[in-house]
């Protein structure tokens, strides 16, 4: 499995064309971009455990030396958790803006096909890697390995929320008296409680640490 369900595609034309410092109003556009999920590890940003960010993908403390890339410039930003965010920082492996990548050290750019060539979602909802690259990604600069609690957890709680969407659209399309109203019903009912018991969880992780 990928690490995101979707690729995530930048808009040519953003909304807005903020200036100066204000990049964070390219968020909502971002948001949609990135399908509601973090470009880095996948989380799905509807819970109130996660906040999201706007991340600079070349950091910006490296392009204000040279001033070729803006802050506002929306190719070079990426919808992040705050996790991920935080772990990444100011993380590049050169002290060029245009190497993003030298000696199995860097980053992938979340929006780029090769993002899944390096990274993986595993049956239970971790993340691992593929090479070297993503070896670094994972434990160097993202902590996937000491997020690893709770990002099957997150991982877990989507799975559940998708589902239970679908369910809903059945249940509008059917009959309340019908069986197959009752058995949809009955598997939803199961699921949300998966969901509750998952929820909990995760809110006791974040609480111990
Ligand atoms: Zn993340």
């Amino acid at each position: 499995m990928n690490v995101r369900d979707i690729l995530p595609v930048r808009r040519q034309t953003p909304t807005k064309s903020p200036t100066g410092k204000n990049w964070s109003e390219h968020k909502p556009d971002l948001k949609e971009d990135f399908n509601s999920h973090c470009g880095y590890c996948g989380s799905y940003d509807g819970y109130r455990h996660t906040y999201f960010e706007v991340d600079h993908f070349i950091p910006k403390t490296l392009f204000e030396i040279k001033g070729i890339i803006t802050y506002c410039q929306y190719d070079n930003l990426v919808y992040a958790c705050k996790f991920c965010n935080n772990k990444k920082l100011a993380k590049w492996p050169s002290n060029d803006e245009t190497i993003s990548v030298l000696n199995d050290q860097g980053f992938i750019d979340p929006c780029d096909v090769n993002f899944d060539h390096h990274l993986y979602r595993t049956a239970d909802g971790g993340i691992m890697w593929k090479t070297a690259l993503g070896k670094w990604m994972a434990e160097t600069a993202f902590k996937f390995d000491e997020r690893s609690s709770s990002i099957k957890l997150l991982w877990e709680l989507n799975q559940r929320r998708k589902l239970l969407d679908r369910f809903i659209i059945e249940l509008n399309k059917r009959d309340q008296n019908s069986d197959e109203y009752k058995a949809i019903k009955k598997e939803a009912e199961k699921i949300s409680l998966e969901y509750y018991i998952y929820d909990k969880e995760l809110m006791e992780y974040y609480n111990s640490i």
